[in-house]
């Protein structure tokens, strides 16, 4: 791994702590490490990917802006703020 990868790649997990922390201000972190990410070449870390909504760019938070359910073995994650829904299975981790 590069420099500016490894540099990229904190400023992507410090990204989305902030979006923890202030989650009115998610979509523009989550927007930001978008751009990190492309510019560095690296994805997301899978465990903070998850939790970004694909089609408006929220950071989403079980309970606050958006639900999850658990069906055959998929974890159903919709998106209250555009009503996009993610699935993913669990099954295999
Ligand atoms: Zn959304």
């Amino acid at each position: 791994m590069k420099d500016y990868q490894r540099i990229g790649l904190e400023r992507i997990k410090i990204l989305m702590q902030m979006c923890r922390k202030y989650p009115d201000k998610a979509k523009r972190y989550t927007y930001l490490a978008k751009k990190l990410s492309m510019k560095t070449g690296l994805p997301i870390p899978r465990e903070y990917k998850r939790w970004i909504c694909k089609n408006c760019g929220e950071y989403l938070i079980p309970g606050k802006n958006c639900t999850v359910r658990l069906k055959n073995k998929l974890r159903i994650v919709t998106c209250k703020a555009c009503g996009k829904i993610k699935r993913f299975n669990y099954a295999n981790k």
